[in-house]
């Protein structure tokens, strides 16, 4: 029986096997020389750098990026400049020829620190939306080490591959947006963290992904497949968007911030701190003191915070989105014929509720659920083609859900 000269796999294990005068070789073992003879731009007029060609002309301008973000986003206009000019950016690398003088544009992974329910979800799905370029979400509490129960970090490859449909070159330009990567920080540092299996193993092997590097990608995703082929993919130009709420990184922030005005006063007295958003002064060192490792730190240059969302905030957000929650309500009703109306007070208690939970505007959208499940219910039997939610109406419905216990 035949074969493989490489990898030594008979034919009956492989599906294609090419027989040579001396050898042989199987689909894998061709996939790999593939993947070799592309990393050294040795392919015959790197078809696949041409096949896509980015016109920057065509490309929305940073400015124009902030602008759709507006409609979706309420605030956080700094958040909103950093990813709007680190995806301008990332699409000028994309569009970059390559030849050998040129200097080489580096990619810029971006770390985006806030409080849960502020944004930061958000603000990634929404540039997905204005994006050409594939585009996955991960969770990092899902991540273990090789080895452990949970998923492997190269499945957001899979993710991602899977939001290309499979189609490798376009994934290797795409987006990925890794959510609660505080999760991962390393547990002597940050004693909140309980589990076991994580931290700086995790951190370790996500290194390897936002550094640029060949990854064998499970198509199907997890180790449960094992018969399934890798796929190899080039994590160079994938642009890597973390978020995480870094519960207590303002104490890290303070005391660094103290530090300094122990020993540079005069800066300290030119730089008055506002003490109600420590955040604003987050700085890369107090990633590490949080517990996550410097080369990470290092693999996500550019780090932005949002800000908590305050009354007037939250309030914007119930009203002003292009689909905020107000609007979808008013929808589900119109489509029974109901105008949906809500009382300013009414509003108001929402808004206090939301800020008494503590859970940004995530909250807003169970409570106003809570408040709606009994209009939604009945009205579409009733002959009336109004309804307005008082703040008597409200108070009520809150009391009888299981929010407030
Ligand atoms: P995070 O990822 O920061 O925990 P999310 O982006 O998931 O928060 O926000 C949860 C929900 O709250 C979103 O679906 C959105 O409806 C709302 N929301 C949060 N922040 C904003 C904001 N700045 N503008 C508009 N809506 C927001």
């Amino acid at each position: 029986m035949n074969h493989c000269s490489f990898c030594g796999k008979s034919e009956k294990q492989v599906k294609i096997l090419l027989n040579g005068p001396k050898g042989n070789i199987c689909e894998s073992c061709v996939a790999l020389a593939y993947d070799m003879v592309r990393e050294h731009g040795l392919l015959p007029d790197q078809t696949i750098e041409e096949s896509f060609d980015i016109d920057l002309s065509r490309v929305p301008k940073p400015k124009e990026i902030k602008a759709f973000l507006d409609e979706y986003v309420i605030g956080q206009d700094e958040a909103k400049k950093t990813l709007a000019v680190a995806v301008y950016n990332h699409y000028k690398r994309l569009a970059q020829k390559h030849d050998d003088n040129d200097v080489e544009i580096e990619k810029s992974n971006i770390i985006m620190v806030g409080a849960t329910g502020t944004g930061k979800t958000l603000l990634a799905r929404t540039i997905a939306r204005l994006l050409k370029v594939p585009f996955a979400i991960a969770d990092a509490t899902v991540f273990t080490e090789a080895g452990y129960v949970g998923e492997d970090v190269e499945s957001i490859l899979t993710r991602l591959l899977q939001a290309a449909d499979y189609d490798v070159p376009a994934a290797e330009r795409g987006i990925v947006f890794i959510d609660e990567i505080d999760k991962i920080a390393r547990k002597s540092d940050n004693p909140s963290i309980t589990r076991d299996v994580s931290g700086e193993g995790v951190q370790q092997s996500l290194l390897k992904l936002l550094e640029g590097s060949i990854v064998n990608v499970a198509p199907k995703g997890g180790r449960k497949h094992p018969e399934q082929d890798f796929i190899h993919v080039d994590t160079k130009n994938i642009l890597f968007i973390c978020g995480g709420a870094f519960d207590g990184i303002e104490r890290k922030i303070a005391q660094r911030l103290n530090t300094q005005v122990v020993g540079f006063t005069s800066v300290a007295n030119t730089h008055k701190i506002d003490r109600n958003n420590i955040m604003r002064y987050i700085m890369p060192p107090d990633l590490k003191s949080f517990g996550l490792i410097p080369e990470l730190i290092g693999r996500l240059p550019v780090l932005t915070h949002l800000e908590p969302l305050d009354k007037q905030a939250l309030t914007a957000i119930l009203r002003e989105p292009k689909n905020s929650i107000l609007k979808q309500y008013e929808k589900l009703f119109e489509m029974d014929g109901v105008k949906l109306t809500f009382a300013t007070d009414a509003l108001n208690f929402i808004v206090d509720k939301a800020v008494e939970y503590k859970l940004g505007a995530r909250g807003l959208r169970s409570i106003v659920e809570a408040i709606m499940v009994e209009p939604m219910f009945e009205q579409p039997s009733r002959k009336t083609r109004k309804f307005e939610i008082t703040l008597a109406f409200a108070k009520q419905q809150l009391a009888k859900s299981n929010l407030e216990i």
